[in-house]
């Protein structure tokens, strides 16, 4: 197998991509294959960190919609995204990966606080961190916490995991049947034509800390071990 290209990468999963073909909440057999991939890229010594979101269990906006206040459901939305981490932890462990979760709100019953220089001691170890709680504030999404927490540990790329879209297109592929599939683009441009990759706020985060971005589908099982290889899976978003 080819050398790694990246010695420390992030991966961000929305809470969706636990949920497998339920309509709401984790399925085990997909929460495993998801660790089986994490673990297969840890054999191989890249240093990983992990962000989720919480799309399966509770969305702070859909509840607002619902008549809640805002940052109650945000908070709601982040305890939900500690639920994911302690389902993904357990998966990991099983399969022998050391891991540590850590939290942006302080829990410290089930996580450690989030704590940057301690992450990246774990990370030099070889501990997969799974940031959980998203930024710890609400307003915010787990897109922002994926791009805050790679930028704050060096890694080299952002990998953002997509449920059943195998990258960017020039248009909603499941809506316009002339969508093209972007292989690379700049960050630049895509936010000139509109392409949403992730929320402003986590895009001009990585633009203004010029951390690349790599969108690919989760679907398929090999994609996270041959971004690693280097190959060109989904599209690459430059900046
Ligand atoms: N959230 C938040 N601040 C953050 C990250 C997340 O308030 O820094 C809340 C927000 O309510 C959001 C929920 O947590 O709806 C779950 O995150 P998100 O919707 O981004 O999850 P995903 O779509 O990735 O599953």
């Amino acid at each position: 197998m080819a050398e790694p290209v990246f010695n420390r990468v992030l991966i961000k999963l929305s809470g969706e991509a636990l949920m497998g073909p339920l309509d709401y909440g984790t399925d085990p057999g997909t929460v495993g294959r998801i660790a089986d991939q994490v673990k297969e890229v840890h054999d191989r010594g890249v240093e990983i960190g992990i962000v989720l979101g919480a799309g399966n269990i509770f969305r702070g906006l859909s509840a607002a919609a619902d008549g809640m206040d805002r940052a109650t459901g945000d908070y709601m939305g982040m305890l939900a995204i500690v639920l994911n981490a302690l389902t993904l932890q357990d998966a990991l462990e099983k399969r022998g990966v050391h891991t540590r979760v850590q939290s942006a709100i302080t829990i410290s019953e089930v996580a450690e606080p989030y704590i940057r220089r301690r992450a990246m001691r774990h990370l030099e170890k070889k501990r997969v961190v799974i940031f959980a709680a998203g930024t710890g504030n609400p307003f915010f999404s787990s897109d922002t916490a994926a791009a805050l927490r790679a930028v704050e540990m060096h890694a080299e790329i952002l990998l953002m995991a997509k449920n059943g879209v195998d990258g960017i297109y020039t248009a909603d592929p499941r809506k316009d049947p002339d969508a093209e599939f972007i292989a690379e683009i700049t960050a630049k441009e895509a936010l000139q034509r509109d392409l949403r990759v992730m929320d402003q706020t986590a895009f001009a985060l990585c633009m203004e800390n010029k951390l690349n971005i790599r969108v690919f589908d989760m679907a398929d099982d090999s994609n996270i071990n041959r971004i690693i290889s280097g190959d060109r899976v989904g599209t690459l978003v430059t900046t």
